[in-house]
């Protein structure tokens, strides 16, 4: 079977003069359709028309359904988080990285003043979907006792963390570090 072409959401399709706008996909005034969403770009001949068909699987992924995933980038007003069915295993990604999020409010029932003080990259955090937009992204909440982090690792030297009463600790290089923690925190 012939590779399909994976593009991104804004990346150009075709002009509309070899294909129209199909499913996921819009046309633009300077004539040409562009992708929606993230997916494999499918081209009908018959109808001549260009769609996108998402790579994502959303099977089972909705509102209230826990998950894994791995913190990917920590800014001012959110963590971006790559969801996985297995963490540690890149291959079981269920959705692309950046897709999902947790935006600061959904973080803690406490004040959060900062988001680097409480998640770092490559955490693995247990998170609730909060709410699935188009696009598509996913909007994650922390705010309960048994979601949060559940695997961190030092940030100077990247051994595991373990955990000493509300704070984490390495056991190689002696740092201390704080996260929100999920009360199921893994002590392997
Ligand atoms: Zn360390």
């Amino acid at each position: 079977m012939e590779k399909k072409k994976i593009v991104l959401p804004g990346e150009f399709l075709s002009t509309e003069e070899e294909f129209a706008a199909g499913r996921n996909t819009f046309d633009s005034d300077d004539g040409n359709v562009y992708s929606k969403i993230i997916g494999s770009v499918e081209q009908d001949n018959q109808t001549k028309e260009v769609s996108v068909k998402p790579t994502v699987d959303w099977n089972g992924l909705k509102r209230g359904v826990i998950v894994l995933g791995r913190v990917e980038l920590v800014k001012d007003s959110a963590v971006m988080v790559t969801l996985m069915l297995e963490p540690g295993n890149p291959k079981k990604q269920i959705l692309v990285p950046g897709s999902a999020m947790i935006p600061i409010r959904n973080v803690s029932r406490d004040y959060v003043e900062r988001l680097k003080d409480v998640f770092k990259v490559g955490d693995i955090v247990r998170a609730r979907v909060a709410k699935i937009m188009p696009g598509p992204t996913v909007d994650l909440e922390t705010n309960q006792p048994d979601l949060g982090v559940v695997k961190a690792f030092c940030s100077h030297c990247r051994k595991p963390l373990h955990q000493f009463g509300p704070n984490l600790k390495c056991m190689v290089c002696g740092s201390t570090e704080s996260r929100k923690l999920a009360r199921a925190y893994s002590t392997k």
